[in-house]
């Protein structure tokens, strides 16, 4: 399983699925990519292999038009490996994306209270609950990005790498680790910024790379830069940028 995103200048379609076809050695049964264009976020997602994902995304230009995408390889545990319960998953607003490596252990619990507050689940993950559950904290603190997917996370019991976007903020990317590995490429002044579960999705394009560690988050801005933090209790981190090497 893996997570690859791209947000920048370049077109971002084939960055996230080569880096997609990168990471098959980790294993999977489904694939999905959302690209945004702008205006309109667009999915495609498919139990199968990348290979299979492309088949999708060719039947429309749409599916691969933009600068921003995030794309995901699914490992099932929640959920039979099917088209609907692959990633991305979008909340119910429609505003917010999100892949996840993982597990949301107490997803169930958290379930029952987001449908008694109006949320309706058209998958059987963790993972749609966990972004339902990011945007019912945005709402109820009416806090940036960043700060609903802090405060969601210290609501979870449970391991994740996660990307996160939200279309109402598009220069940004919020990513999370606990258990699952995330890198970060960082372009040139900033104005290029890769995730992924291995920086092998983006060493031809940059040798900077910011590795989380458990229990980061980072907040990826366009022309702007990472800002690391402690998912816990806060605190910046100043994380180390790494040189790549090849
Ligand atoms: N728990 C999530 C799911 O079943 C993510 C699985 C993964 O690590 O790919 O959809």
């Amino acid at each position: 399983c893996g997570i690859t995103g791209y947000i920048g200048y370049r077109e971002a379609y084939p960055i996230v699925i080569n880096g997609l076809k990168r990471l098959e050695y980790r294993g999977y049964d489904s694939a999905g990519v959302m690209m945004f264009d702008g205006n309109n976020i667009h999915l495609s997602k498919t139990k199968g292999k990348v290979s299979d994902l492309e088949v999708i995304s060719n039947k429309e230009e749409k599916r691969k038009k933009g600068n921003i995408g995030i794309g995901h390889t699914r490992w099932a545990t929640h959920g039979v490996p099917n088209d609907v319960n692959s990633h991305p998953h979008v909340s119910q607003s429609g505003d917010l994306v999100i892949v996840h490596n993982g597990i949301i252990e107490n997803y169930d619990t958290l379930r029952k209270e987001l449908i008694s507050r109006g949320y309706t689940f058209h998958s059987d993950t963790d993972t749609e609950v966990l972004i339902n559950l990011i945007e019912e904290v945005k709402k109820q603190e009416g806090c940036k990005l960043g700060k609903a997917v802090q405060l969601a996370l210290n609501n979870v019991i449970g391991a994740y790498a996660i990307a996160v976007f939200d279309k109402t903020k598009p220069n940004e990317i919020v990513v999370a680790r606990l258990g699952s590995p995330i890198a970060i490429g960082v372009g040139k002044d900033n104005t290029e910024f890769f995730v992924a579960s291995d920086a092998s999705p983006f060493i031809e394009y940059t040798k900077d790379a910011i590795y989380l560690e458990d229990e980061e988050m980072a907040i990826i801005k366009l022309g702007k830069g990472v800002n690391v933090r402690k998912i816990n209790d806060d605190s910046l981190v100043d994380a180390d940028v790494h040189k790549l090497k090849m």
